[in-house]
């Protein structure tokens, strides 16, 4: 592909730390690096505490742990999302309710929980799709109402807010992707925020195998031992020396993609005029980090033509996900509540066109322009 559709960014201090991760002698997780990252994500996330794992995926695992997912509860999400979303709390017994999109920012639609609110429902999931923020007004005063706890599938969302707080703080709990196809990233890496006291000391035994460990090298104990369940969920220093660097030119990163997509935005708007092209909507409580762009077809066959058509101009466009609610394993272990029209409509038409801060988007705008004067 001569235009990838991501390609992995590098500020050139990367490797400076990982030579020095390896200089301080401890390779294994929670040294100087995975303390110096947590402190920054702390700050950008403006959470109450953060701790690095491995994945965004390992982060979510560790939620549902923390909320004692067992056979049975009910946990509210959106079908259209990644499928750790909902692995996650599978993996504990717990049973995904699918909710439809808001089919403006493919957001779950919040006027869609309450109905599917039961007394087996222990927790509500949010994914700010595209770096976009949810309703979280409305969100937050339903979670209040039923006294259900809010979980932020925040992996996209890094330096995107909701009227200018950081997506990520609203949450019990929110979980963070370093993912390569991030924003910013560490390979394979993630986070798990908790804004609620009540989980922290218990976060820490989960993420250290269900051992004590954290405790006792802050001296807390005087020995180390098993006390919960848990499984290993740290990374190591050389990926939280990586994730420094990356955290460190965070800001420059996103301003790079926020010019690209303004970029698409002024490029593509005729198409919404002459060919029923319908581009990305930013509600005015949101203001996002350039994660990605994508447009939403008339159909699916126009999305396959384009598809094709780009992929001859060598430039990668993908598009996502398969509706959860209609996945094999969705189908097996979850139940979805209410119409999924505006899911399925996007899993159809929506186009994700290439990304990433230093993306020259001329070529794309001219292979677009292409397509549809040929049609
Ligand atoms: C990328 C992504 C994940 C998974 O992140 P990993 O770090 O790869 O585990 C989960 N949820 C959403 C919404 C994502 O976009």
């Amino acid at each position: 592909m001569k235009i990838p559709f991501n390609e992995p960014y590098c500020c050139g201090l990367e490797t400076t730390y990982i030579k020095q991760a390896f200089a301080n002698q401890q390779l294994s997780g929670d040294g100087h690096y995975t303390a110096r990252a947590s402190l920054m994500l702390k700050e950008i996330f403006q959470a109450k505490h953060a701790l690095l794992t491995h994945s965004c995926t390992a982060a979510l695992e560790m939620a549902a742990i923390l909320l004692d997912i067992s056979p049975g509860d009910e946990i509210i999400m959106p079908s259209f999302t990644f499928v750790s979303t909902a692995n996650a709390f599978v993996m504990r017994g717990g049973t995904p309710v699918f909710v439809d999109i808001d089919p403006l920012t493919q957001n779950i639609d919040v006027e869609k929980i309450e109905e599917s609110i039961t007394n087996r429902t222990k927790a509500i999931v949010v994914v700010h799709y595209a770096g976009i923020s949810t309703d979280m007004d409305r969100l937050l005063a339903i979670a209040k109402e039923y006294n259900i706890p809010v979980i932020e599938d925040a992996a996209q969302a890094i330096y995107a807010t909701y009227k200018n707080r950081p997506l990520g703080s609203f949450g019990d709990l929110a979980t963070v992707s370093f993912h390569e196809t991030k924003n910013i990233s560490c390979g394979e890496g993630g986070c798990l925020l908790i804004n609620n006291d009540r989980f922290i000391s218990r976060a820490e035994i989960v993420r250290e195998k269900g051992t004590n460990r954290s405790l006792f090298y802050r001296g807390e104990v005087d020995k180390y031992t098993w006390v919960d369940v848990g499984s290993s969920y740290l990374p190591g220093e050389i990926t939280a020396a990586f994730l420094c660097a990356q955290l460190e030119y965070g800001e420059v990163i996103t301003k790079a993609r926020l010019v690209r997509w303004h970029e698409y935005e002024a490029g593509l708007q005729q198409l919404t005029v002459d060919f029923n092209i319908k581009l990305m909507t930013v509600p005015s409580f949101a203001s996002h980090n350039g994660h990605m762009y994508y447009l939403l077809c008339p159909n699916q066959h126009v999305r396959q033509e384009l598809i094709g058509h780009m992929k001859k101009a060598s430039i990668g466009c993908v598009f996502h996900y398969v509706p959860l609610h209609s996945s094999p394993a969705g189908r097996k272990f979850g139940k979805a509540i209410g119409s999924m029209e505006n899911t399925d409509r996007a899993a159809s038409c929506l186009l994700r066109l290439p990304m990433s801060p230093n993306l020259n988007v001329k070529p794309v705008l001219e292979a677009f322009a292409g397509f549809f004067a040929d049609s």
